[in-house]
């Protein structure tokens, strides 16, 4: 038996059965689907894209893996070399997993041993946002707050290492004022926090955390797995204020293959980099580095630039703009819009109760969660098909 996610499997509904897929559509024996959800915001590119079929494949005739302790291989090379070319800054160092929640694993290991490398074993402290979603595995639930994803976690109580805040300055302010001499790193989904229900906030808040982590020599992380390859309407947060620790996962392979980076910048990586074998990081996932996984990626970065991507993002969000502007009902608290992801958040969670459902009967594969219904749809999305989810959206409010 199959043990589905963040389900309650005796009550969960039969889940839809997929046999094909294309371009934004999933297929059901008796139904097409527009995808407005990418697979978990991953598939940017659409299903069965042909440029990215065609990486999995030549690769595979040479090999799919070999194990990255002790080797290594063109496709891997490739990638690191393209990320740091491709990202902001010197964020040139890139460390390789199989999913984005180990990749903040990784990223808070890197931020607690540079500082251990120094011999500041006093710096045990994260400084979190409130709703903040980093993943499943235990610190990123620690670091993570969502009770409705971590409410096994309160068997062990408040954690002594996380402090959380609101994305406000003046909490931000406080938070260094009193623990500055014990955090270690500041993590955030910049701009956009998405598992945490799609809340939006102002650069202005990332800038001040730059200059209080300089001011305060603390690491700033962003986990872009989800913000990252232009959801938020920017290639990167990282291009409009850079942290010392960039982590990117979902989107990286296009949506083909499970795999997350950990990029370091010059100054992290200097910090582990001397004679010392005890100042090594010591992670090393069993596929990290996969080839199949580098290919696609390399490919999905490459349609990324050479297709003007930033520009199908821009059109999504005036598109998303001119259709829901101005939409409002007594049951829903805010409409919120930011690049390629539109969120209603309603008063009550069971006002979207039966909206997969309907959604499924109008062509449009949808999963909302608790209050929020959204949409972040793949950037090849045409014009009618991104206005056809909207509707769907837009009619279940006007029944
Ligand atoms: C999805 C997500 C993760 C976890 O990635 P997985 O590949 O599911 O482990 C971490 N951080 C953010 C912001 C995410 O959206």
């Amino acid at each position: 038996m199959i043990w589905y996610p963040y389900e309650q499997m005796k009550t969960m509904k039969e889940p839809y059965k997929i046999i094909d897929a294309k371009g934004v559509y999933l297929y059901t024996e008796d139904q097409k689907l527009i995808d407005s959800v990418s697979s978990w915001w991953s598939v940017i590119h659409g299903y069965k894209h042909p440029v990215l079929n065609e990486a999995i494949v030549s690769q595979t005739e040479k090999f799919s893996h070999v194990m990255l302790g002790g080797l290594t291989h063109e496709p891997v090379q490739r990638l690191s070399e393209k990320l740091a070319d491709f990202l902001p800054g010197d964020l040139d160092y890139s460390f390789f997993s199989d999913s984005g929640s180990v990749a903040v694993e990784v990223a808070l290991k890197m931020a607690l041993q540079y500082y251990m490398n120094r011999g500041e074993k006093q710096r045990t402290m994260v400084l979190a946002l409130d709703h903040a979603y980093h993943g499943d595995t235990f610190k990123t639930m620690e670091v993570g707050d969502d009770e409705d994803y971590h409410f096994v976690l309160n068997a062990y109580g408040p954690s002594a290492h996380v402090v959380h805040i609101p994305t406000k300055t003046a909490a931000l302010e406080q938070a260094f004022e009193k623990y500055h001499g014990q955090l270690n790193c500041m993590i955030v989904e910049p701009l956009l926090q998405g598992a945490g229900g799609m809340r939006m906030y102002d650069v202005s808040f990332l800038k001040r955390a730059r200059e209080l982590c300089d001011a305060y020599d603390v690491l700033l992380v962003f986990d872009e797995v989800a913000t990252g390859f232009g959801r938020t309407g920017n290639r990167f947060a990282a291009d409009l204020v850079c942290p010392d620790i960039l982590v990117l996962g979902k989107a990286l392979t296009g949506g083909y293959i499970g795999h997350a980076a950990t990029v370091a910048n010059k100054k992290v990586f200097e910090g582990f980099y001397d004679d010392s074998p005890e100042h090594a990081l010591m992670h090393g996932p069993t596929f990290m580095g996969n080839a199949l996984a580098c290919s696609v990626a390399n490919k999905s970065i490459e349609l990324f630039e050479t297709q003007d991507y930033m520009s199908k993002i821009r059109r999504i969000e005036g598109i998303t703009r001119r259709e829901m502007d101005g939409f409002c009902d007594e049951r829903i608290k805010e409409v919120r819009m930011m690049g390629g992801c539109v969120c209603v958040e309603v008063k009550r969670a069971e006002t979207l109760r039966g909206y997969q459902q309907f959604a499924y009967e109008r062509g449009v594969f949808s999963r909302p969660f608790l209050k929020y219904l959204y949409a972040m749809v793949p950037y090849i999305i045409r014009e009618d098909e991104l206005v056809r989810v909207l509707g769907v959206m837009k009619e279940w409010f006007r029944r």
